[in-house]
């Protein structure tokens, strides 16, 4: 039996063989092949498969999306027979040898640049779709699994780490948790751990190792370790405490349909945070009170280029009719940092976090901009709307923001679609600069909505990605607690309500403060929703909430 420890970044206690996360090749190796023939033929097989692949998804994005969804495959079908770019692979397999990887590595590279630099815009989006293309026939010669996993059975999925690109396309179905050398408790892929209710591990260097790969393991999140082997009495401990764990939470089971309210009679919102329209049986199980903060990137993520207004549209519509009455806040793309996704083709930065990210692009490419605004407004004439916007630094930002949905509004007025006229505004404070300018932000807008995570990364000037950085990315800093205070004082005085939707908001050591600042609403994942409210329900704020606030202003506290 072998014990190594990391961080647990989400709860729960997972059992079943390590599984290591097939990636494709960062670096495509050239050699010499002596069979030039049976190379080629290797080059075709792939072709073969890619084109079965691309057949398949066309036709069930035209069973989900139409004619124009499929359109997409079909061109990339296309693509993949192009006779060009064939032979310029096939001359370098035939006449120099090459291996067909490296032979359709090179060609790829080559037609990219040539569509590139091409004058008109259409011609020029090819090049993104060569890539693509390339990209899946390398992973077919590569034997690279699409999903990341090639397994009958559900596994404990072991990486270096990964992408939030990469996790949104994994086969949740297989994945009884995840343990990775590195990452960090407010990356995005811990974040989409702990909506999906599976356990994590992060941070544990190169204790993990591929040896591991097959054998017995048990994870627990909450305490970061992971046992290789475990011994017949550790297993018997760890399924009597998930036995335990199961129990506490039947216990939670009873307080559905309960309020949010302390014994004093303070009440708060409790809504949740989602990635996609699939997250919304976790929100209806564990009974959330609306969406707080639907990440509507991840629809970018998890496809192969952009989608659709129509797409866009359909996706925002399920939630909004899904959730009925209550309310859906949807936040604008949030792309750029760590997340990143090949067809936007962002230049590379030295520091992406402060770099295009974000509002920044939204507003620095206004076509796109204006397919997702069209496709939120169309959607608000299905259920209750608010639309926030990521990564605010100024009121420029907001206003010229502002400028577009008029414009936008207009336009579908013109063309005779419907929309809804009670569309909330609001922007998220997820800068020091918003905060300090909230008093401003707040006289244009309906609502402010606190991303703890990235204020934390701001304020404190500490990467959230990074693990190492331990104790000094501390979301309760006393600069973080006073900002909060200050947008919440600075909303209330502009009739405007507040929420938390960073990963703070579940944070229970941090409740009775975000009551006594006069948080308005908590968004959390949904696993998330009962355990807050049981904290809630067990919270007095007659006396707190003075005590509270002379901690956080005064000159010395034992808290701060
Ligand atoms: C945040 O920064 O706290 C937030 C909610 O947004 P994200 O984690 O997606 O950056
Ligand atoms: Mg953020």
């Amino acid at each position: 039996m072998i014990t190594i420890q990391g961080k647990g970044v989400s709860t729960g206690i997972g059992m079943g063989p390590l599984y290591c996360y097939r990636r494709a090749k960062a670096e495509i190796k050239q050699y010499t092949v002596d069979d030039t023939q049976a190379e080629w033929q290797r080059f075709k097989d792939a072709q073969a498969v890619a084109m079965a692949q691309l057949g398949e998804l066309a036709e069930k994005a035209r069973a989900e999306a139409g004619d124009e969804a499929a359109l997409l495959f079909e061109t990339h079908q296309m693509m993949a027979e192009d006779l060009d770019y064939e032979e310029a692979i096939q001359d370098l397999i035939e006449n120099e040898a090459w291996n067909a990887e490296a032979a359709v590595s090179e060609i790829a590279g080559q037609f990219h640049d040539m569509f590139a630099s091409m004058d008109d815009e259409y011609m020029r989006g090819r090049a993104a779709d060569v890539k693509d293309v390339s990209g899946r026939i390398l992973n077919i010669l590569c034997g690279v699994v699409q999903g990341g996993i090639n397994s009958d059975v559900p596994v404990l999925l072991a990486s270096d780490d990964l992408a939030p690109s990469e996790t949104i396309q994994l086969d949740k179905s297989k994945i009884l948790g995840f343990i990775t050398s590195y990452g960090s408790s407010s990356s995005h892929t811990a974040i989409l751990a702990r909506t999906m209710g599976i356990p994590a591990i992060v941070g544990l260097g190169d204790q993990l190792d591929v040896i591991y790969e097959g054998r017995q393991v048990v994870v627990d999140g909450a305490t970061g370790a992971v046992i290789i082997d475990p011994t017949d009495d550790v297993m018997a401990d760890f399924v009597a405490k998930r036995e335990e764990q199961l129990r506490q939470r039947a216990l939670l089971e009873t307080l559905k349909g309960q309020e949010n309210i302390t014994k004093d009679g303070k009440k708060i919102r409790v809504y949740c945070n989602i990635g996609s329209p699939e997250d919304m049986d976790a929100v209806k199980m564990n009974d959330g009170g609306g969406i707080g903060l639907f990440r509507s990137e991840f629809l970018y993520l998890n496809s192969a280029t952009y989608p659709t207004e129509d797409e866009q549209f359909e996706a925002y519509k399920a939630v909004l009719t899904g959730m009925g009455d209550k309310e859906v806040i949807i936040r604008t793309c949030d792309i750029g940092a760590d997340k990143q996704i090949d067809y936007f083709e962002l230049p590379k930065e030295e520091n992406p976090a402060m770099g295009m990210r974000a509002l920044r692009i939204s507003l620095s490419r206004p076509g796109f901009f204006r397919t997702q605004l069209r496709a939120l407004y169309r959607a608000s004439a299905y259920g209750n709307l608010g639309i926030m916007f990521p990564m605010v630094t100024s009121v420029w930002e907001v206003r010229e923001t502002k400028k577009l949905i008029e414009s936008v509004k207009k336009e579908l007025h013109d063309e005779g679609i419907p929309y809804s006229d009670h569309v909330e505004i609001g922007v998220m404070i997820e800068t020091p600069a918003a905060a300090i300018i909230s008093d401003r932000l707040a006289k244009e807008v309906d609502f402010f909505s606190c991303g703890t995570n990235d204020l934390t990364q701001y304020t404190l000037a500490c990467d959230r990605q990074n693990n190492d950085l331990g104790r000094f990315y501390d979301p309760h800093h006393l600069s973080v607690v006073r900002l909060l205070k200050l947008v919440v004082e600075n909303a209330h005085k502009n009739g405007v309500w507040v929420g938390i939707c960073g990963e703070l908001g579940a944070d229970l050591e941090m409740t009775e403060t975000f009551l006594a600042i006069g948080v308005d609403e908590l968004s959390v994942s949904p696993r998330a929703v009962l355990p807050l409210r049981n904290k809630i329900r067990s919270l007095d704020m007659t006396e707190a909430t003075a005590r509270i606030l002379a901690e956080i202003d005064g000159e010395a506290s034992p808290k701060y």
